[in-house]
C-alpha cells in the first residue's frame, strides 16, 4: 500500500500518454506549443505499461488514461487491454474531448475500459468553434452518442467561463440529465498557459445560477473524489470541483505520470521525479523505489487560493488534468 505523509492513501494513477491535442481550448493551450516534445521521448506503451504493472503491485486500484488527447495516440485499445489483462478488477477510465470517440468507443470498451469522462463546455457550435478554436461540437456529440450505445459510463466535465458559457449551465445540465450523465462543473484554475482574458466561475455563482431553476441540496464529498457534489430535489446528482477551497486536498488519493515518464505528486506544483531511466534500463526496483519517493514527497496542499490569483506554471496539457 502506498500512503503518503500526510496519512493518505495513494491508490490513483493519471497516466498521460501524450501532450499533444487537437483542440487548442481557451483554458488550456490556446496555442500551439512553441515545440511538442519529440516523439522519440515520450514512453511507449510497453515502458508505461512497465512501470503501471509496478504501480498496481504497490496498491494502485484506478488507472485513469488522460492527455493532452489521449485518443491521438494510435492503438490506445492495445495499451488499455494491456492493462485489463494484467488486472481485470482495476478501475480503468479515460478523459477525452471526444472528437475521435465515436470511432474507438466499441474497442476501447472491448479491451477493458470501464469508464469515461468527456468536456462539453457548449452545446452550441459556434461556442464550442470560440472554445476550442475548431468546429469540433457535432463530432463530440456523437462520440458522446456512441460511448454511452456501447455502455461506457459517461460522466462530463464543464469549465464554466464567463462571458463563453456562463449562460449554458442549465442547459448543459439537462443535456446530461437527459442521457443519465453526472455532470461536473469544474472552476477554472489560472495557469500561465491559457488564454489571460478567460475569466472563470467560482461555485457560488453556479449554485445561484442552479438554484434559480432547482432546489437542491449539499451532499458533500463522495470517497476521493475531488467533487463536491449536490442533488436537486427531483433527484439529478451534479458536482462543482472546487480547487480553491481549503478542504480540497484532505482526500487527495492521486498521482499522475506524464507521457515523458515524469512522476509528478501534485497538480499544483513543478516537482517530479523521472521513472524512465529506472524503466528503460528494465531496473523495476529503481522505478518502485521513484514511485515511494513520490507519495513519501506528495505536498499536503496546492496553493491555488494563496496564489491570489497568480498562475501556476503547469501545463494542463502536460499533466491531463
Ligand atoms: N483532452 C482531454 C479533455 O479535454 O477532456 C483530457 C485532458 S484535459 C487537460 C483534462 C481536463 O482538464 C478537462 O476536463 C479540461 O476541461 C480540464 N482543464 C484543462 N485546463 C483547465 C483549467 N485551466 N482549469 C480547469 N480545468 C481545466
Ligand atoms: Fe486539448 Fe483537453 Fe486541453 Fe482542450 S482541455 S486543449 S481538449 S487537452
Amino acid at each position: 500500500m502506498l500512503v503518503d505523509s500526510y496519512n493518505r492513501t495513494v491508490d490513483y494513477l493519471r497516466v498521460s500518454v501524450t501532450e499533444r491535442c487537437n483542440f487548442r481550448c481557451q483554458y488550456c493551450m490556446p496555442e500551439k506549443p512553441f515545440s511538442w516534445v519529440p516523439k522519440e521521448n515520450i514512453l511507449s506503451f510497453e515502458e508505461l505499461f512497465a512501470f503501471i504493472k509496478i504501480a498496481i503491485d504497490e496498491g494502485v486500484k484506478k488507472i485513469r488514461i488522460t492527455g493532452g488527447e489521449p485518443l491521438l495516440r494510435e492503438d490506445l485499445d492495445k495499451f488499455v487491454k494491456m492493462i485489463f489483462d494484467y488486472e481485470p478488477s482495476i478501475d480503468l477510465a479515460m478523459t477525452s474531448n471526444a472528437y475521435l470517440l465515436k470511432g474507438t468507443a466499441q474497442k476501447l470498451k472491448d479491451a477493458g475500459l470501464k469508464r469515461i469522462n468527456v468536456s462539453i463546455d457548449t452545446l452550441k457550435p459556434e461556442v464550442a468553434l470560440k472554445i476550442a478554436q475548431k468546429d469540433v461540437l457535432d463530432n463530440v456529440l456523437e462520440g458522446v452518442e456512441e460511448a454511452l450505445r456501447v455502455g461506457l459510463k459517461v460522466k462530463v466535465n464543464m469549465v464554466p467561463m464567463k462571458g463563453l458559457n456562463d449562460g449554458e449551465i442549465l442547459d448543459v445540465m439537462e443535456y446530461c440529465r437527459e442521457r443519465d450523465m453526472t455532470i461536473r462543473f469544474i472552476e477554472y484554475m489560472e495557469n500561465v498557459h491559457a488564454n489571460v482574458d478567460i475569466k472563470g466561475m467560482k461555485s457560488d455563482e453556479l449554485l445561484d445560477i442552479i438554484g434559480g431553476e432547482y432546489g437542491y441540496k449539499d451532499e458533500g464529498f463522495d470517497g476521493h473524489s475531488p467533487s463536491h457534489y449536490y442533488k436537486t430535489d427531483d433527484g439529478y446528482r451534479f458536482g462543482i470541483i472546487e480547487p480553491y477551497e481549503d478542504d480540497f486536498c484532505k482526500t487527495c488519493n492521486r498521482i499522475r505520470l506524464s507521457a515523458e515518464g515524469q512522476l509528478i505528486p501534485c497538480l499544483y506544483f513543478d516537482e517530479a521525479m523521472s521513472i524512465k531511466e529506472p524503466i528503460q534500463r528494465g531496473d523495476l526496483k529503481g522505478a518502485a523505489l521513484v514511485l515511494k519517493e513520490v507519495v513519501r514527497t506528495k505536498p499536503e496542499k496546492n496553493r491555488w487560493s494563496e496564489d491570489d490569483g497568480e498562475a501556476s506554471s503547469r501545463a494542463f496539457y502536460e499533466t491531463g488534468g
